[in-house]
């Protein structure tokens, strides 16, 4: 909780890699920018091409990110492939709360689940499902991010992770993404209590 009093509030999208979460997380933190914070996470993976190191993630060593894991930095982390790991800092929750904002998340299933355990009430963990999982196999191959190999991980993944389903508060179909974003916006207008801002 912020000096002011501010009762901060945090939403969770997870959802299986491809899934569109990423665009539909973008979408709200630029519709209602002043009201709430995206929470980078640590990773040890290699940094892609048109990413930002300190804004889509924290880039750490594996020696660094084990540094921060022994002195209890993690509000959660998780090995989400092998030797690449992904974690909340407790650090970045208090930031973004001391700003006076809510906290949104793009995290995978298990971090998700966690997270939701801790905060309850205070969060709200949101699925975003594909409309099937062919769709999220092309979906992932169209984004040419991956070599054959981590393809093939991350297909592996995303079949268990579409069993998580029933754990989350809300699931939401990214079918059509514009009307995806909008449940979105109408899930989190209601649940921080919060409306669009001016443009
Ligand atoms: P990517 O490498 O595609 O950026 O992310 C891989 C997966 O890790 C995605 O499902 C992403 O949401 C998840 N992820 C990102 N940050 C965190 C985090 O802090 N904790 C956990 N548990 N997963 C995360």
């Amino acid at each position: 909780m912020s000096a002011r009093g501010f009762k901060g509030k945090m939403v969770i999208f997870t959802a299986p890699s491809g899934a569109g979460k990423t665009t539909i997380v973008r979408h709200l933190l630029k519709r209602y920018k002043n009201q709430i914070g995206f929470s980078t996470s640590a990773t040890t993976r290699v940094m892609r091409d048109h990413e930002i190191d300190g804004k889509d993630y924290y880039f750490l060593t594996a020696e660094k990110f084990r540094q921060k894991i022994s002195e209890g930095a993690f509000a959660e982390y998780e090995e989400v492939y092998q030797d690449q790991f992904y974690g909340t800092l407790k650090s970045e929750i208090e930031r973004i709360w001391s700003l006076g904002k809510h906290i949104i998340f793009d995290m995978e299933v298990k971090g998700a689940t966690n997270i939701k355990n801790m905060y309850a009430d205070d969060c709200l963990a949101v699925f975003i499902k594909p409309p099937s999982f062919s769709i999220l196999v092309e979906r992932l191959k169209n984004r040419k991010s991956e070599t054959q190999s981590s393809l093939t991980k991350r297909i592996a993944r995303m079949k268990k992770e579409l069993s998580y389903e029933s754990s989350f508060d809300k699931v939401l179909v990214n079918d059509l993404l514009a009307v995806a974003c909008k449940e979105a916006e109408i899930m989190i207008e209601l649940f921080l209590n919060i409306s669009e801002e001016e443009e």
